[in-house]
């Protein structure tokens, strides 16, 4: 959304095109305090005013999911799911992480019927249930925190020895007395009939195999970056992060930038996803006058 506000601004014929508005951020269980200028707000507020901006400008839009990228005669071509194909002079990409995946059997059977990896959009349908948060770093205790007001007993289980969720985040869940953290806990086997039932898992330290009765469970283990419908046109490193250059986000192909999340970047916040993408599109505008220029 920043580089769909900057590149608007600076002239350009901008076209955004994005599965839904807001991504992360649309999903944060806790409030944000640490963007500047807004001391305290939500996630889907921010993502609100985000929005508001960027669609009173002259940017047009396309909800749809990018399946492929490639280059054409110094032109980019952007294929979506459902068939249509969009030119551009260039390309930035910003499509960020998606919540990795547990790959144990009953995940992928139980997804919408108990397993969720958003517990803003589905913990309202967990009210006075039993759940699971499968993650004890920021992101399942912040979840945690968010479904105490909601159900009725959580476990938080770490396959680690100990959490590693920040102590002001371990604080507020350890006075709750609906939460449970559970560590050495490898999370084995989702089980249901027709919604989740229970989850089994094992304890490193006695090697015993336990069941726990829960009817959520919350997927918290961290995110992959959304990268692959743009293999060959980029290089990645060994979490599949595209390489930039660091003083304009520039990829190795020339008109082809990427900001955010799924770059290299070390720091994954909002604040510097934002300034990526608008650091992306004054790069994307210098480059489109370069080209012009030389023609
Ligand atoms: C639990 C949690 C708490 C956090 N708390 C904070 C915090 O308090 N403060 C902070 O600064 N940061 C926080 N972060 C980090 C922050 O949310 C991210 O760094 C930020 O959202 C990254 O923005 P992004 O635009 O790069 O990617 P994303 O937020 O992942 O957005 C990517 C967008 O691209 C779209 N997309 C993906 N693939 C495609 C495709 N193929 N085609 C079209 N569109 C696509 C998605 O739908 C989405 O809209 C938190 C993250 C998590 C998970």
């Amino acid at each position: 959304m920043t580089a769909g506000i900057y590149a608007v601004r600076l002239g350009l014929k901008t076209f955004l095109i994005t599965k839904s508005f807001g991504g992360q951020v649309a999903k944060k269980a806790v409030d944000i305090e640490n963007y500047p200028g807004l001391e305290k707000i939500s996630g889907p507020e921010l993502v609100k005013k985000m929005e508001k901006q960027l669609k009173s400008l002259e940017v047009k839009i396309e909800i749809g999911e990018v399946r492929k990228v490639e280059k054409e005669n110094k032109l980019f071509l952007a294929s979506t799911a459902n068939k249509k194909k969009f030119q551009a002079k260039a390309l930035i990409l910003a499509s960020g992480a998606d919540p990795r995946p547990l790959e144990v059997p009953g995940e992928k059977e139980f997804i919408g019927k108990g397993v969720s990896y958003c517990s803003v959009c589905d913990g309202p349908l967990f009210k006075d249930k039993v759940v699971a948060i499968i993650g004890g770093g920021n992101a399942g205790f912040e979840t945690a925190i968010f479904l105490t007001k909601i159900a009725k007993k959580i476990y938080i289980l770490e396959s680690g020895s100990e959490v590693k969720a920040f102590s002001a985040n371990q604080e507020v869940v350890k006075r709750s007395a609906k939460a449970e953290i559970i560590t050495n806990a490898v999370l084995k086997e989702i089980r249901g009939n027709k919604f989740v039932e229970a989850i089994v898992y094992k304890d490193k330290k006695t090697k015993e195999e336990k069941e726990l009765k829960v009817e959520g469970v919350f997927v918290e283990v961290g995110y992959q970056p959304a990268t692959s419908y743009v293999k060959g046109l980029v290089d990645f490193n060994e979490r599949d992060e595209i390489k930039v250059e660091f003083e304009t986000c520039k990829t190795k192909t020339p008109g082809l930038f990427a900001a955010g999340d799924l770059n290299v970047g070390q720091f994954k916040q909002i604040i510097t996803a934002c300034g990526e993408g608008a650091k992306a599109a004054l790069a994307a505008y210098n480059y489109i006058q370069l080209s012009a220029n030389r023609q």
